[in-house]
């Protein structure tokens, strides 16, 4: 018998806990030949999640395990220790609120068990339910991020997954501090097919991504996944140094055809100044970016830092 964990982040999730995992058990009764194992990720909540792990571990201390975080450390760092402490054979990624439809894991099972693919995802085809202008932000997200990174980034796609132990364990062996996962997942490879569907609702609590969080979330998602940004600075001194080489010429050749032409461009001078000012100030910001993510990662602090596990 082949061993399944199930990765569950869980954030300020006393609703959903409860209500997940009767409908992930129903879903693994129809698949008799493989045996569930459940890591709840306590990522810090600060209400009553880890009671409800707790009681649900009293009533399947078998197959129930959870990790309790000492503080809420974000759930790429929940992803990550619970890939750590998953034992299966095979192991899938999944929220807790029930917006994974668990009806997807016997299709994922029977795709991944044929040894074609390494990882079976899930792929959202609309987004009933979002707000237009987040819609049209991760659009334009998925556009840019794929045209300066050459990792793929698979719009729509989302962390919920089935993977085989190889794939796991490629990922655990990038301990990199800003864990961007939908990059990850995607840049180290293998063969992964994804299933699609129609978003779902989250059947309790609420989601506590807005619209700035997820930007920057996709802003650190780009300085994770592409270096194209550095280029900026390369490519704006380049243009505004033939600028003003032309502006250079055309000068001169005033002055020689037209000696007493009187002097113009005060308030010219002065955008032009505040311009390239800012121009400046923008590529010391963006390599300032990429600096902190250097210092971050050089300071080399855990992932997590683990309370409780059973
Ligand atoms: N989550 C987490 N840590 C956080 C935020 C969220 O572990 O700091 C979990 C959350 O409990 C849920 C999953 O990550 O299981 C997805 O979160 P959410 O539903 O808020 O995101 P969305 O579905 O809107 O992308
Ligand atoms: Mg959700």
């Amino acid at each position: 018998m082949k061993k399944l964990s199930i990765i569950v982040p869980c954030y300020n999730e006393e609703e959903s806990v409860p209500l997940f995992y009767p409908a992930v058990n129903k879903v693994m009764d129809t698949i008799p030949d493989l045996e569930p194992e459940y890591w709840f990720i306590n990522d810090g909540s600060k209400d009553n999640t880890l009671k409800e792990i707790k009681e649900l571990r009293k009533k399947d201390p078998e197959h129930v395990h959870f990790v309790s975080f000492s503080r809420n450390f974000g759930k790429e760092s929940a992803l990550y220790a619970g890939l750590q402490a998953a034992t299966g054979d095979y192991v899938v990624v999944m929220d807790v609120d029930l917006q994974d439809p668990p009806k997807f894991l016997p299709q994922m099972y029977d795709l991944i068990k044929t040894g074609e693919y390494d990882c079976i995802g899930t792929r959202r085809v609309d987004r009933t339910g979002e707000a237009k202008f987040k819609s049209f932000l991760s659009d334009m997200f998925y556009k840019v991020v794929n045209k300066i990174s050459d990792t793929e980034i698979v719009p729509g796609a989302r962390d919920y997954r089935m993977m085989t132990r190889q794939m796991v364990d490629a990922v655990l062996n990038m301990p990199e501090y800003n864990r961007f996962s939908k990059g990850i997942f995607s840049w180290v490879g293998f063969k992964t097919k994804y299933l699609d569907y129609h978003n779902v609702e989250r059947v309790a609590g609420e989601s506590d991504w807005n619209t700035w969080k997820l930007f920057k979330y996709a802003m650190d998602g780009i300085a994770d996944f592409s270096q194209a940004p550095l280029n900026l600075a390369v490519w704006i001194g380049t243009g505004s140094f033939i600028l003003s080489l032309i502006g250079l010429i055309a000068v001169i050749i005033r002055r020689v055809l037209y000696p007493d032409s009187s002097i113009f461009g005060w308030a010219s001078m002065v955008c032009i100044i505040l311009l390239l000012g800012g121009l400046q100030l923008l590529c010391i910001g963006i390599l300032g970016k990429y600096i902190g993510r250097v210092y971050i990662q050089v300071k080399n602090r855990p992932i997590y830092i683990i309370k409780e596990k059973k």
